[in-house]
């Protein structure tokens, strides 16, 4: 059995002030939830990390970052190390979001290194695959996911594999409105499934937990999770206000797998 895993995606929204808030009232909406049932992670900008591990202390609602660098230290400006992030609070890392290959420059070279340096440091790295508009019009999303997988994925062991969150994300169902039918995120989350099978051997894709990424709500959360290999939601938008977010969780937590 695979646990429901829910995170927050808070991209680059919310002040410090403003984060607080917005933990402060997801604290209070889940005081009463089942974390046997589900996990549920948040993941702010960099400045509000450490602010809101203290909100989140003993709450049972993990802290992720959005991003992360794999050297341990040194000149690199502007970048942070896994390291950082575990002192910032953190356990679990977004790693490879498309918003990072699209504008920044992120490859499934770079995604591989940020993979490994976060294990070697146990923060969980929570793994962004997924095709664009085009390359799914022109019939390659297997081709294209496949080749993150390998790529991204490479040279882990299936003993590390196990620590590790994929999310599918396609990369035309962000922040548009458009989300993926349950079916097609259901194809692809078993494509993805087959791949680890073949890379990795059963055990890692039977256990390993696949979230669906791209344009979550409370309405349908449900039926996106009544599919047999989502796991749970990578979420945008919706994370950024206590209710949708809130009852995202509830939902994904009160369907039966
Ligand atoms: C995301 O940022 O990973 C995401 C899926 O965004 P949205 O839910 O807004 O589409």
């Amino acid at each position: 059995m695979r646990k429901t895993i829910i995170a927050g995606n808070w991209k680059m929204y919310k002040t410090i002030k403003e984060a607080i808030e917005l933990t402060t009232g997801l604290k209070r909406e889940f005081f009463k939830l089942d974390f046997a049932k589900v996990d549920v992670v948040v993941c702010p900008v960099f400045t509000a990390l450490s602010e809101v591990s203290e909100v989140l202390n003993e709450t049972g609602i993990g802290l992720g970052a959005q991003n992360v660098y794999w050297k341990e230290e040194g000149a690199f400006t502007g970048e942070v190390s896994p390291a950082m992030l575990k002192d910032a609070g953190c356990q679990y890392v977004i790693i490879g979001h498309s918003e990072r290959r699209q504008f920044f420059g992120e490859t499934n070279e770079s995604v591989n290194n940020k993979i490994k340096a976060a294990l070697k440091v146990e923060l969980t790295p929570i793994i962004c695959v997924g095709e664009n508009l085009s390359q799914r019009e022109s019939n390659n999303t297997f081709k294209v996911i496949e080749d993150q997988i390998k790529n991204s994925l490479a040279d882990i062991s299936p003993e590390d594999m196990l620590k590790t969150v994929i999310a599918y994300e396609p990369v035309w169902a962000i922040g548009t409105g458009k989300t993926a039918t349950p079916a097609q995120a259901q194809e692809v989350h078993a494509y993805i499934r087959g791949l680890l099978k073949a890379l990795f051997g059963a055990e890692v894709s039977s256990s390993l937990r696949i979230q669906y990424g791209g344009s979550v709500k409370p309405e349908n959360i449900t039926e996106l999770m009544n599919q047999p290999d989502v796991d749970g939601a990578l979420v945008g938008g919706a994370s950024l206000k206590v209710d949708s977010f809130s009852a995202i969780v509830t939902k994904a937590s009160e369907v039966k797998k």
